[in-house]
Parts: structure tokens; sequence; C-alpha cells
């Protein structure tokens, strides 16, 4: 009887301690999928001129609550405060060309630091080209490199012109434009490849309505 007694608590204790085990399992597998899930996005979203881009970026920062960094308009400010840095950069911006490489990852890298980056960013603007996204890969390597993705936007030459000459701005004449989306093409199409080839290129329908871009680029990021 104490034996039978004994063999009965035995089974009892090894059925608690497996049942303990597979909670255990569960508990450690369901925190993996959460990390997955919440692993900081960091996001590229790169298109050409009147493409939609600065209007999607907005979008999905309100959207993911992760912080948008735009390059132009960081750059923007510091011109209007009239800081060191924006003195520097005032004539180049003027006359449409690229900032030096060097103060362009040297403010990334600084913005990147602040807090509102750490749920995750969406960088607009920034890499503009190969060298650019070069440099931008140790730097997102070093966070952990968890989730990064890009954004293409595509929009066909046609569609981008008819954009920017429907918002009408004083200095968007026609071949203001087109010496604009030629630049876009010119200088990003490298960065574009180097993404393509790493495998991490999204491309998206940009010539869709807004609320259907944004559709499709939620899909693609689930
Ligand atoms: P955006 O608003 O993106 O068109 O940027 C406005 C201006 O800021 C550009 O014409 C450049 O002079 C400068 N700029 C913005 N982003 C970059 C970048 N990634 N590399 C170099 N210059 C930049």
């Amino acid at each position: 009887m104490k034996l039978l007694n004994l063999l009965a608590i035995a089974c009892f204790a090894l059925l608690l301690s497996c049942q303990q085990a597979d909670h255990e399992k569960g508990t450690a597998e369901a925190a993996k999928a959460e990390m997955t899930v919440k692993a900081p996005l960091q996001l590229i979203i790169i298109g050409g001129p009147g493409a939609g881009k600065g209007t999607q970026a907005r979008r999905i920062k309100d959207a993911y609550g992760i912080a948008h960094i735009s390059t132009g308009a960081i750059l923007r400010q510091e011109v209007a405060d009239s800081t060191e840095l924006g003195m520097k950069v005032q004539e180049v911006m003027a006359r449409g060309d690229l900032v030096a490489d060097d103060i362009i990852l040297n403010l990334i890298e600084k913005r990147l630091k602040q807090p509102d980056c750490d749920p995750g960013f969406i960088l607009d603007g920034f890499p503009r080209t190969l060298e650019q996204a070069q440099s931008l890969a140790p730097i997102l390597q070093r966070r952990g490199n968890a989730n990064i993705k890009v954004l293409l936007l595509e929009v066909s030459d046609e569609e981008m012109e008819k954009r920017l000459l429907g918002r009408g701005r004083a200095d968007d004449t026609a071949e203001t434009i087109k010496n604009r989306i030629a630049k876009f093409h010119r200088e990003t199409s490298q960065a574009i490849n180097y993404y393509q080839q790493s495998g991490i290129l999204i491309r998206v329908n940009g010539e869709q309505s807004i609320e259907d871009v944004a559709a499709e680029i939620d899909t693609v990021l689930k």
C-alpha cells in the first residue's frame, strides 16, 4: 500500500514537472515571437520627385509609431536657423546639389542616437547614392540589423512630371522638372541596385491613390 502511494506521488510529480516544462517552452516561444514582431523597423523610403515619398513616410511614422527622418527637412531647418551647419550647406542646397557625404552621415548618426528612434525609424531622402548606402550599412549593423527594409515608390517619369507640374510651384517649369527627375535617376539608381542585390528592396506601385499606396505598403510590411 505504501509502495503504491509512493508510486502515485512520483507519477504526479513527474506529470507536474512535464507540464511546467511545457509551460516554460511555450513562454519562451511566445517571447521569441514577440521579439520578432517587435524588432525595431528600420525603413528606408526611396522615390523620385513627386512620387509621394514624404506623404507616405509621414503616414508610416504615425501608423507604426516610428521616427520620420527627412534629411532635406533637417537641413532646411538648419538653414532657416542660420546654424553653423546651415551656413555651410546653404549654397549647395540652393543650387540643388548634394551636400557632402561626411556632413550627411554625421547628421544621420547623431539623429539615430535620439531615443525616438529606438522603436524604429523611416529614412526619407537618405541614402541617395551608392556611397551613402554603403556607409549606412555598418551604422545599421551596429544597431542589430534586425528588420531593415527599403521601399521603392515606383512612379513613371511621365506621371512624376504631371504631378509636379500640377503642384505649380514658381520654380517648377517643364524643363526644371525634367532636370530634377533626371538628377534623381543619376544620383539614386546605383543605390537602388545595391538594395535590389541585397534582397531587401520592396517595389511599391506609387501610381495608385495615396490610400492604395498606403494599403500596399501595409501589406508588404506585414
Ligand atoms: P530633399 O528635400 O530631400 O529634396 O532635400 C533637399 C536638399 O537637401 C537636396 O537638394 C540636397 O541639397 C540636400 N540633401 C538632402 N538629403 C541629402 C542627402 N542624402 N545627400 C546629400 N544632400 C542631401
